[in-house]
């Protein structure tokens, strides 16, 4: 059986484990409202996408030439044809062809009753004749060729997308292919972020002798926003109690998430905890990966009975982007509509040894490619300290090292996961 998030304790957790508990969490659905079509990318359609019409609407030609009914008994020489008209795209031929008889058509021209068969300029010679065409190698020529069949892509009345769809340039272009102006889709999400440290300033700000500067709001907003979310910048949280409360009650009234980085660690200035605590429920976890294993979830009470989902990132730099690729996303895709997305995941032999160990999931940066037989390769950007930010701008993919796994071999299979639209 499977805990709720906040029966699990604070023992180590597996990154699976992680997953379900946070699976068992299910958001208020978010409400949805038309936009314009020009204004949908990147938004998740709340309803199917019905088709209205045939696509192509009319049975047309693929190809520049004459067009029509291919004769069982067509000869395997020479053969000629009488061309009685011509038919553009955007017109209609209103009589019916005879057999033995052509017109010209262009791409996209609506076949004329009694026509099957478009065969290509390319393979038509002039004779010299008014009106009258030789086919070369009509051998060749099969019955339904060159023609699209009205509905062939998409039939009337059938689903084109489904609700939770992501749209993407291609389905774009598929709705408006069926005379969508305006679709529903999910409104975006708002995501609260702060930073959390005394220690940390803001870039623009001069840096104090013992500071650094605050890396992970910008990193989080980035991926906000390629996943579509508005943000809600708020700015840096001092390690402090009472200010930490109310700031994070007041964010979960604008917000439908809220979201910190650092102070979940143990035995330092960790205010994350006590202030979840006093304005909703925390789970504060273990996870058994590297990097990221600190990792706070909680929900902050409002009034009315509305629980905000929170997260507690942890404050290193590459821990921040790999808990959030693994963890945070799936439930804003989760929240946003998007039921159905799974990372995208390939194998690759390991180019080098990979350090790992056993009962913990580890997370290297790594560049992946491909050599002349196809085979994908991987290996790493190098140090992997959970700070070094710049592991993760060398790489084009995580490596994801099992916790079955002691150790990983030069030539060894592994699991990848390639960076996507959000890194
Ligand atoms: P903490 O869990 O708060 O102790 O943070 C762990 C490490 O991450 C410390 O070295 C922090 O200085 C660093 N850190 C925390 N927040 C940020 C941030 N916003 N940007 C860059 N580094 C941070
Ligand atoms: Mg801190």
């Amino acid at each position: 059986m499977i805990l709720s998030c906040f029966e699990l304790g604070e023992g180590m957790l597996s990154v699976e484990e992680t997953l379900e508990a946070l699976a068992t969490m299910m958001p208020p659905p978010v409400v949805t409202h038309l936009v314009s079509l020009a204004a949908a990318g990147n938004r998740i359609l709340a309803v199917d996408a019905v088709s209205p019409i045939n696509v192509p609407q009319n049975t047309n030609a693929a190809m520049d030439g004459i067009t029509l009914a291919w004769p069982d008994d067509a000869p395997a020489g020479d053969m000629y044809v009488d061309v009685v008209g011509d038919v553009l795209a955007g017109t209609r031929l209103t009589t019916s062809l005879a057999p033995g008889q052509a017109v010209r058509i262009t791409t996209g021209a609506l076949l004329p009753a009694g026509a099957d068969t478009v065969v290509m300029s390319e393979q038509l010679a002039d004779v010299g004749i008014h009106g009258r065409v030789r086919v070369e190698r009509p051998d060749r020529v099969r019955r339904g060729q060159n023609v699209r069949q009205a509905g062939e892509d998409i039939a009337r009345g059938q689903r084109a997308l489904g609700a939770g769809t992501r749209l993407r340039p291609q389905h774009l272009g598929l709705l408006a292919s069926l005379g969508y102006a305006e679709v529903e889709v999910f409104r975006p999400l708002r995501v609260a972020v702060f930073s959390t440290g005394d220690e940390v300033s803001a870039p623009g700000e001069s840096l104090p002798p013992a500071g650094i500067y605050d890396t992970n709001r910008f990193s989080l907003q980035g991926l906000l926003s390629r996943l579509g979310c508005e943000v809600i910048d708020l700015g840096i949280l001092q390690d402090d109690l009472d200010s930490m409360r109310t700031s994070l009650v007041a964010a979960a009234h604008e917000a439908d998430m809220v979201m910190t980085s650092g102070g979940v660690s143990v035995g330092q200035a960790d205010w994350v905890k006590p202030a979840l605590t006093a304005i909703g429920e925390l789970g504060l976890w273990q996870i058994a990966m590297r990097p990221g294993r600190p990792l706070a979830f909680g929900r902050i009470h409002q009034t009315g009975g509305v629980t905000v989902p929170f997260f507690g990132l942890p404050g290193n730099p590459v821990a921040v982007m790999v808990t959030f690729l693994q963890f945070v996303q799936p439930m804003l895709r989760r929240m946003q509509g998007e039921h159905d997305w799974q990372p995208s995941r390939f194998t690759a032999l390991a180019a080098e040894p990979l350090k790992s160990r056993e009962g913990r999931v580890d997370y290297h940066r790594g560049v992946y490619t491909s050599d002349e037989a196809g085979q994908l390769w991987v290996r790493t950007t190098g140090r992997q300290g959970s700070g070094i930010l710049s592991s993760m701008v060398a790489a084009n993919c995580l490596i994801e090292i099992g916790d079955g796994c002691a150790a990983v071999e030069a030539g060894a299979l592994v699991t990848i996961q390639p960076f996507g639209d959000l890194t």
